[in-house]
């Protein structure tokens, strides 16, 4: 089983990730985590990518595809995987061809596009309140400057991507403004329909 995960920043797409891996054995692959490792590591990609994360703009497609290609290649090789859980890609639809590009190539398909759906408002403040929980170990990028852009750039490049997998039949929508619990408990009904019980071991 292959998913993604769509919603805007301060979602709770990393949670609700984490959540989906464990409960159907699947890869987590966030593109933003990888994102960050890199930077922390120093590397090339790491270098280019620091300064775009800052801002709230968008690392180039062609770089994320590449690295989401590689993990999902390694990841693949997993025997306990069930399959993979994509956190924060495609975040546009020239990235979601290049997914598709790889998945044909390592013979795999989407599944389903999980969108968890909030309102600006909620997500601003929900975004302040984690800056204000957490301000000795807050994101680089989790201030109100980058915030503000991180939505612009979701309504401008991501949100269309809702259209994209619901012309494909693969959308379904949770409402995100519900409490954590709420909202794993309407992903996993949304899942019912493509579960076996060979995924719950
Ligand atoms: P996230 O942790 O998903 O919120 O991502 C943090 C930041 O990493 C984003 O604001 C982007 O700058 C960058 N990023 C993460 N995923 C992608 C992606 N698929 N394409 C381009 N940039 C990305």
């Amino acid at each position: 089983m292959n998913l993604i995960l769509l919603g805007p920043p301060g979602a709770g797409k990393g949670t609700q990730s984490r959540h989906i891996a464990q409960k159907y054995h699947l890869v987590s692959l966030s593109t933003g985590e990888m994102l960050r490792a890199a930077v922390a590591g120093g590397s090339a990609i790491g270098i280019k990518a620091r300064a775009i994360m800052e801002s709230g703009g968008l690392v180039p497609d062609e770089m994320v595809a590449e690295m989401v290609a590689d993990a999902s290649r390694r990841a693949s090789q997993d025997e306990n995987s069930q399959g993979f859980i994509l956190d924060g890609f495609p975040r546009n639809l020239r990235q979601a061809e290049l997914l598709e590009g790889i998945f044909h190539k390592q013979n795999m398909q989407i599944d389903m596009a999980l969108e968890l759906c909030l309102e600006d408002e909620i997500l601003a403040r929900r975004i302040e309140n984690r800056i204000a929980e957490n301000p000795g170990q807050r994101r680089e990028d989790d201030t109100p400057e980058t915030l503000l852009r991180r939505i612009e750039v979701y309504h401008s490049e991501t949100s269309p991507l809702s259209d994209y997998y619901r012309g494909k039949g693969l959308l379904r929508e949770v409402d995100a403004a519900l409490p954590v619990a709420q909202v794993s408990d309407a992903i996993d009904e949304a899942l019912a329909d493509l579960t076996t019980e060979d995924y719950l071991q």
